[in-house]
This record gives structure tokens, sequence and C-alpha cells, in this order.
């Protein structure tokens, strides 16, 4: 028995499932998980041992790669200095000052601790922003684990939405309305029941969590005439896109403005960050200056504050992004071709440097679409990854990173091996 196992058993007897996050399970790949040891650079190793070339990259953040020197001189010296204070620092107003500069819809922001916390916020804030309850969400799209937000998919986007967890008030999934992703119709219909109740839509704008799902052309674009026509707020959920896909975030890439904009991962340089921004008018509202309560014993962190800050001046270097992007196009682009030519029934989509494989021919461009794939065949492929020493997310429905730490060896090789294995599954091979 190797020592993730052991390690894995022993979990379970302490934590529920042995994670602390279900997909880190490996549930649908019908595997037990890696225990982690350490992680430099494009590598993770394991507790036996072993090294993999990382795609997972903590489900985002480590768009540098894993302990980037920079960032840990960074985070020893401040920690030199003490490691919590609830009272304010110089540091957070430095990367207020930055998410300000580099999100041209953001005049304000506040940091939290996590994604879900920035998500529940924004929500909340726009909601006493506009004085109404209900939010409109895409099948599909993940925002955190708040209770507004973990709405079965699939329910008619006419319909009242049932909540996918036990556990959540009906009273408060009756006021998130699903609509499906890249469907302005199913955006519309909606709005034209209850034309006065949509406090805001919330959407990723570019969908992450069922795989990876670009925006259709008029997709944006229509959401902000329609939040436009109806007095609601237009939020990007941009916690996994933004500084990932552009450094002023996706908002930028399709040219559409939000009013709010939530953000998490990349600005936390892999220490739990979360924050979110828009107008002066809307963030005003919050509490000192407004009413709207929301606040945070360990906000604004210094550690987690001083991780973001360095990885946010990493990423702003000349060249950064353009070298990231132009060797995550080369990777996808030869993948995309290695399909097309042996006619393989799996779809690719990818923006920079977020992809996925999809084990479903055609386009994958809803939710709907997506749940089309062949899991046991995306298992199979994972497993088979895992064991050359490529380490993917393990579901279908997540998407793979690739950091500026990856090199174009570690590509090749990634590459190459998925050739093969995906020849193997297909029956392919020579
Ligand atoms: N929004 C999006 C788009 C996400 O991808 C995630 C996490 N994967 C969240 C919100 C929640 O963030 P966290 O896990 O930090 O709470």
């Amino acid at each position: 028995m190797n020592k993730s196992t052991d390690m894995f058993t022993r979990a379970q007897r302490v934590i529920p499932g042995g994670v602390n996050s279900p997909v880190r399970a490996f549930k649908s790949v019908d595997r037990g998980p890696l225990f982690i040891a350490a992680a430099k650079g494009s590598q993770i190793t394991d507790v036996d041992h072993r090294n993999y070339i990382d795609f997972v990259g903590s489900w985002g953040p480590m768009i540098v790669g894993h302990a980037h020197e920079e960032i840990l001189d960074t985070l020893h010296e401040t920690a030199m200095r003490g490691t919590s204070f609830g009272a304010p620092t110089g540091l957070e107003i430095q990367i207020a000052e930055k998410i300000v500069k580099m999100v041209n819809s953001v005049d304000l922001v506040r940091l939290v601790n996590s994604g879900t916390e920035a998500t529940m916020s924004a929500v909340r804030l726009a909601r006493g922003y506009t004085e109404r309850d209900k939010i409109i969400k895409f099948d599909g799209c993940y925002h955190g684990h708040g209770d507004s937000f973990l709405i079965q998919a699939g329910s008619g986007a006419m319909t009242l939405g049932e909540p996918n967890s036990p556990g959540i008030p009906r009273s408060i999934v009756s006021n998130t309305l699903g609509a499906e992703f890249n469907n302005l119709h199913s955006v519309r219909d909606l709005f034209a029941i209850y034309p006065n109740e949509v406090a805001a839509v919330i959407v990723e704008p570019i969908a992450g969590n069922m795989g990876v799902i670009p925006p259709a052309e008029d997709f944006l674009p229509g959401l902000r005439e329609v939040c436009n026509d109806f007095d609601a707020l237009l939020i990007f959920d941009e916690v996994m896109t933004g500084f990932r896909v552009h450094p002023g975030g996706a908002q930028v890439l399709y040219g559409v403005e939000p009013d709010i904009t939530t953000f998490g991962k990349i600005i936390g340089g892999g220490l739990p960050v979360g924050a979110y921004g828009g107008r002066h008018e809307i963030m005003e509202l919050l509490a000192p200056v407004g009413p709207v309560y929301q606040a945070g014993t360990l906000s604004g962190n210094p550690l987690a504050v001083a991780a973001g800050l360095k990885t946010l001046e990493i990423i702003n270097r000349p060249g950064f992004y353009e070298s990231l992007n132009s060797k995550s196009t080369n990777f996808f682009e030869q993948t995309r071709q290695f399909i097309k030519k042996n006619g393989l029934p799996l779809s690719l989509n990818y923006v920079n440097s977020m992809g996925c494989l999809f084990f479903n021919q055609g386009k994958v461009d809803n939710y709907k679409e997506a749940l089309k794939c062949d899991t046991d065949k995306f298992a199979k492929y994972f497993g088979n990854m895992l064991d050359a020493g490529i380490y993917l997310a393990p579901s279908q429905y997540e998407a793979m990173f690739i950091s500026a730490a990856h090199s174009d060896e570690d590509l090749d090789y990634t590459f190459d091996t998925l050739q093969k294995i995906l020849l193997e599954i297909y029956n392919l091979s020579k």
C-alpha cells in the first residue's frame, strides 16, 4: 500500500470524506487522492515521492508556478513583522490600488478570504443597492458554496430552482432563477416574468466550472444590455478568469463592463483571498460608509495580501502574458489539430491559459452539452495521464491551467503522452 492510500484511510476517520473540499477526493475518477508533500515551479510531489507536471495549479491561483522565490521571500519578510493585526495595513492599500489600476470597472475594492465570500457579498450588495431580492444565475456556473448559488442545473429556465444540496431553505432558492449559458433568450424570458424583481445577473464571463466554455459573441454584450433595460446589476464572477485570461480580466477581453466584479485565486498568490469591487456609488453602500454589512476577522490578512501583491507585480512584468498565452495557445492548438486529424470524438475549448478537453464530439457551449460527456472515458484518460506523471484536475468539468512555470519540455511531454493515451483509449494505436 502506498502512503497516499494510507493517509486517505486515516484522514477519513477525522475529516468528512477525508478531504476539506469535495472534488479533491477523486471520486469521479475511481481513485483515491494523492496526498501532496511539496510543489515547486510546474512540479508537484506526492507523499510517495512521485513527481507530476501539475495542471491543476491549486485550481487556478498558481499562475506564476509553485513556491516562487520572490513570493516566498515576501511571505517570510511579512511574517517576521506579525501575521495578523485585525487593523488596517499599507499592504491592503497597495493591493487595492493595483486592482483598481488593472481593472477598469473597479473604483473601490473590498478584500475577503475566499471566492465564495466575494460572490456572497457581491450579491448582498446588489440586493442592497437595487432593493430587490432575485438573482439570475446560469446552469453549470459555479460561484462558490453560498446558499443562493447551489441551484440544481437543468431546472428549466422558466421554473423556480430546486436546491441541489439539502440544507438550503426553499425561501432562498426561490430567489435564484436559472438561465442557460450562452442563451440570451432564457435571460430575457426571466426578466419578462420578473421585470422589477431581479437585483443582479451573475455570470462567469468564461464558464470554468462545467469545463471551459467561452461566451458566444453576443452573450456578454447582451447581458449588459438586458441589465441596463431592467435596472439590474451585472456581476462578473472573475474568481477564475481574473488576471488569468488578461491582466484586466475577461471583461477586457470581451469589452463588456460589469457593475460588480468578484475575484479570488490569483489575487491571493496561493493564500486565501477573495475580493469584490465596482463603481463608487455601489461600493459606498458597504459598511462603514453605508448600511450593507460585511466584515471579516482575517480580511486583508498581511500574508495573503503580500503573496497576492507580489503575484500581481510579477504578472505585470513586460512579456508575461505574451509568453504564457503563446505557449498555451500552441499546446491547445496542437491538441485540437491532433483530435481533428484522427477524427477523435472529443472537443477542446480554451481561452489563453485555461482549457478543457471534453469527451464529447461537437461544440460544447452550455451545461446541457457538457453533460453529454463520456465521463468513464475521461476517468480512464485521467488515470493514464496520472500514471504517466501528469496531474490533471480529477473531473471532466474542471479547467486545465497552464502557468508561467511550465517549460516547453513539460508541454511537449504532456502533448506526446496525451496523444499516446487518447489513441490507446480509442483503439487507434499502431
Ligand atoms: N467563483 C468561481 C468562478 C470559482 O471558480 C470558484 C472556485 N472554483 C468560486 C467562485 C469559489 O471560490 P472559493 O473556492 O475560493 O470559495
